[in-house]
Formats: structure tokens, C-alpha cells, sequence
């Protein structure tokens, strides 16, 4: 099976949002939050709806003592997720220079959600996360935007150690990156079978 962002199932899913507030995950739960910059554009990444944030404590509660979560990404304003698709569509005009847009943008779309379509970090409801214990980052591995051709045993038992704790707390994982967790979108509704999302795009 390909995997899409906006997986063929999401998109028939209709939006019924709950209306519930972004809120900045650090005031809910002890995490790391990573900034990132792109040029001069400050990402807030701290952002995610209110039930993500409690999910998120769930999570890092069944951690170990020395165990933290790291946020990389939360909510993505329409600005910042078209500079983040931006960037994998130029990487991939490098790789394959021969394809066209409609092409590129498909494959784009495995990994970065195309700001055209249905992107679950602009709902507040997908998170990217990691785990860091004794202050050392654990080995999931790298951010592999592309596919991976192979996985040692170790970052393999790695990842299922954060997809326990994190399945625990009621998110599903998009397959092609083992940090992308989400609650509430489209792509969540799909894989749980329900019949509405309920956050939507918050504009
Ligand atoms: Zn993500």
C-alpha cells in the first residue's frame, strides 16, 4: 500500500470541529520543545488542541523517570506548512530533475502534507515527537524524508517503545515517519473508522 498525508480514505471524511482551543503544550506537561527557524520566521511549535495536550501528559507519564518527550512540531500555520512542502518538493526537483510538478507533488505529499490538501498539523491535532532520557536524544533514527531502505534492530525496538506509549494515549502513527502522531484530524478518523474528524483547519 502507498501511504499519503492526505491518505485516499481522509479525504472522504467530513469535518465536525469541536471547537476546541489551542493550547500551548508546555503550561500541560513537562516536555523539550525544539524551535526551529526558517530564515527569520520564528515556528511556534508549541501548539496543539487541548485534548492533544492532555494526551501528551498521558503519554509522558507511562515514560520512565529519566524520560522526556521532545515536541518538534505541533500546529503549522498555512505560511509555514507551504514553506515546509516547499523545501521537500526542492529536494525532490534535485533528486529527480526529469519529473514534472504533478508528479513531484505527489511524492511530495508522502511526507510533507501539501498546504493545498489536507494537512494534519494545520488542525492542531498531529504532533512530532521524540524521546530524550538521561538528556541523550534515544536513536529513532534521523527525520528520513525519504524512503528508508533499512531500519537496524535497535532504532526498530526504539520505535515501538514510543509507539507504545503513544498508541496507549489514543494516537495513531502515519506509517512512513515514526514521529507523526495524531488525534482528531481526518487522517485519525480514517484509521479509527469514524465517520467525522473533528478538528478542522484553524485558519
Ligand atoms: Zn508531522
Amino acid at each position: 500500500m502507498e501511504y499519503y498525508m492526505d491518505n485516499y480514505l481522509a479525504r472522504n471524511i467530513k469535518v465536525k470541529d469541536n471547537r476546541e482551543k489551542l493550547v500551548d503544550i508546555s503550561k500541560y506537561v513537562d516536555v523539550i520543545i525544539k524551535k526551529e527557524n526558517i530564515g527569520k520566521i520564528k515556528i511556534k511549535n508549541r501548539f496543539v488542541r487541548k485534548s492533544v495536550a492532555l494526551m501528551l501528559k498521558k503519554a509522558s507519564l507511562s515514560l520512565p523517570r529519566n524520560c522526556r518527550l521532545i515536541i518538534y512540531d505541533g500546529y503549522r500555520s498555512l505560511k509555514i506548512q507551504t514553506i515546509f512542502f516547499e523545501r521537500q518538493l526542492k529536494s525532490l526537483r534535485k533528486r529527480y530533475p526529469s519529473w514534472n510538478l504533478k508528479k513531484l507533488k505527489k511524492e511530495a505529499s508522502k511526507y510533507v502534507a501539501d498546504p493545498e490538501g489536507i494537512c494534519p498539523h494545520k488542525t492542531g491535532g498531529a504532533v512530532d515527537v521524540s524521546i530524550s532520557c538521561n538528556g541523550r536524544e534515544i536513536d529513532f533514527g534521523g527525520f528520513n524524508l525519504f524512503k528508508e531502505k533499512k531500519i537496524s534492530l535497535e532504532r526498530r525496538m526504539n520505535r515501538k517503545f514510543l509507539a507504545r506509549i503513544m498508541e496507549k494515549a489514543g494516537f495513531v502513527n502515519y506509517p512512513l515517519e515514526w514521529w507523526h502522531w495524531s488525534y482528531g484530524d481526518m487522517y485519525w478518523a480514517a484509521v479509527k473508522k469514524k465517520k467525522f474528524s473533528i478538528y478542522s483547519e484553524i485558519k
